[in-house]
């Protein structure tokens, strides 16, 4: 296929550019390239589930962005990773596979974008997934995205699920299922130890058709325009810049900040913006990059009395056993993601529906939950505001591709995420402090127990917390006047052009937002086949 020869040109290989290479070749009547920035995800650190902690800083995997200082942050600039290879973010992420409430979609559609309430969008969830215990009402089988439970089960998070009980949280057998409520495992985008990246379970199957074109290594700079219409889009591939048009739709997956930084760069944003940033307006847009929101979770670290952690295994000797177990069975430490068991429960009683995520790990680390794994017992909490009020942007400082964009999620600027925190780390610490979890249970270490007051709990937070990597809402679907996309995934005002990524959700899922990315770019993929 010569250049220029395309029906669709994908910007991003990540969770949803896969999915989109895939079903838009499926029936061979498309021709679809592919662009992405990154590189090869053939690399043990992407194989491997604990090889995120490795992938979590290397700019070879990663664009290593990071935040503006927050005033709700106490001023400090956070790490702000986001994948940059083949599967983007879900081939560095944590593997961490859930969905939200039914009433996070049900909202979307409310807010005026037809066919995006729960009952249309769940047949796309179920469509993707390939659910290790079977399909049933919420779930799929033979999809091509592998959810698998939790293979070792470990005493430390069996004895925390008890003591969740002691607190009336009951064992809930599918999160993702009827409701949310309750502790559970996380259920997981792994398989036989190995990670399933949207690159593994999407991309590769597809990249065998010759109707799909992937070039790696390709920097999309600019799009091109002929008045309101997008025609094409100029690329640098090993240092050469190339052009290319596509007949029908040119898709930006580029993610929650790339896609709204390449809009901005090719005069697709606020004027106000363009014109301090030296870019011409070819089409005033203002809400590009505004409304970014994420998650910010903190934590409470308790050391444990009993040399049985995570922890231990992680050093010596005893690394070197389970590097060889992860090789001959996947299983043990390296087949592990991050968290072992979610928690989804209220911040007040009077609440209707959970609002505050936990997760439990029989681990604790330098720092956050990916610093290194520290040499003594320890055992981890870890909260965030399912969904969180405070919102930020993302903005072009220049109109240069490689300059990275200011990221400023304003974490911690809404009182209602402020209260909401302090609540987390209370039921963090009521959840390690239960009958169920004593025979194990050392000290606290952080906050420590000095900190009690609500200041003292909110420095805390403040201080210690960090992104759990959830952005989104950059390039909102809606109707207003900031909606960047409408509920076709069209972007406002301007022909051939979509977005279709975790920037279009209007607002957070009550979830890690890897589940909804896949299902978006499922349901993207047939507005754009059905001729929508
Ligand atoms: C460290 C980390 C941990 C996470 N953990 C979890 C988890 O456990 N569970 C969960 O559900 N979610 C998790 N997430 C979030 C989840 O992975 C993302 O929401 C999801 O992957 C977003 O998909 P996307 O397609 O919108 O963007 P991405 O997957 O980020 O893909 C965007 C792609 O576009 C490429 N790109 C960007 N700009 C350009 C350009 N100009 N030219 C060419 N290519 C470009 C990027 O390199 C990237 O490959 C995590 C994310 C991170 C970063």
């Amino acid at each position: 296929m010569a250049d220029g020869d395309w029906d669709y040109i994908i910007v991003g290989a990540g969770t949803a550019g896969c999915v989109l290479a895939n079903r838009l070749t499926a029936d061979g009547r498309h021709r679809v390239l592919l662009l992405e920035a990154g590189g090869s995800d053939r690399h043990p650190y992407i194989w491997a589930p604990a090889g995120f902690l490795k992938t979590f800083r290397d700019p070879r995997f990663n664009w290593c962005f990071a935040t503006e200082p927050g005033d709700g942050v106490d001023r400090r600039v956070i790490h702000f990773p986001r994948g940059k290879v083949l599967g983007g973010s879900s081939a560095i992420n944590g593997h961490l596979y859930v969905r939200g409430q039914a009433a996070d979609f049900d909202t979307w559609a409310q807010m005026g974008n037809r066919g995006w309430a729960y009952a249309d969008v769940l047949p796309y969830f179920r469509r993707s997934e390939d659910r290790s215990t079977g399909a049933d009402e919420f779930h799929g089988a033979g999809g091509p995205q592998h959810v698998s439970d939790i293979d070792e089960r470990h005493p430390i998070s069996e004895a925390f699920l008890d003591g969740a009980s002691e607190l009336g949280l009951s064992r809930n057998p599918d999160y993702n299922g009827r409701h949310q409520d309750g502790v559970a495992y996380y259920q997981r985008t792994i398989k036989g130890g190995r990670r399933v990246s949207a690159a593994t379970s999407f991309l590769r199957p597809a990249m065998r058709r010759s109707n799909l074109r992937v070039v790696a290594r390709a920097l999309v700079t600019g799009l091109q325009m002929d008045g309101t219409k997008v025609t094409g889009l100029s690329y640098d591939y090993g240092g050469k810049a190339h052009s290319v048009s596509a007949s029908r739709d040119i898709i930006l997956a580029a993610g929650a900040i790339g896609s709204p930084h390449l809009l901005q760069i090719s005069g697709i944003g606020p004027p106000e913006l363009l014109r301090d940033i030296g870019v011409p307006v070819r089409h005033a847009l203002p809400g590009v990059g505004d409304g970014l929101k994420d998650h910010y979770a903190a934590r409470v670290v308790n050391t444990v009395s009993q040399p049985i952690t995570l922890n231990e295994r992680a050093h010596g000797l005893r690394l070197w056993w389970e590097i060889a177990k992860w090789i001959a069975a996947g299983r043990g430490l390296l087949a592990f993601s991050p968290a072992h068991v979610a928690g989804f429960v209220r911040s007040r009683p009077e609440l209707d529906l959970p609002d505050l995520q936990l997760m439990f790990t029989p681990a604790s680390y330098s720092t956050g939950v990916t610093g290194s794994l520290q040499r003594t017992p320890g055992m981890t909490a870890g909260f965030w505001q399912m969904r969180p009020e405070s919102r930020g942007y993302v903005r072009a400082r220049s109109p240069e591709p490689s300059e990275a964009p200011a990221i400023q999620p304003n974490y911690l600027t809404a009182e209602a995420d402020r209260q909401v925190a302090i609540a987390g780390v209370r039921w963090c610490r009521s959840l390690l402090a239960t009958q169920a979890l004593a025979p194990y249970r050392a000290a606290e270490v952080l906050p420590g127990p000095d900190c009690q007051t609500d200041d003292q709990i909110l420095t805390h937070i403040r201080q210690t917390g960090a992104t759990v990597y959830h952005a989104i809402g950059t390039c909102r679907m809606g109707r207003d006047p900031l909606a960047v996309v409408d509920d076709r995934l069209r972007v406002h005002g301007v022909q051939g052009l979509r977005v279709i990524d975790a920037s279009i959700m209007p607002t957070m899922p009550s979830a890690n937002t890897n589940a909804a990315t896949l299902m978006i770019a499922e349901k993207g993929s047939d507005l754009l086949l059905n001729g929508n």
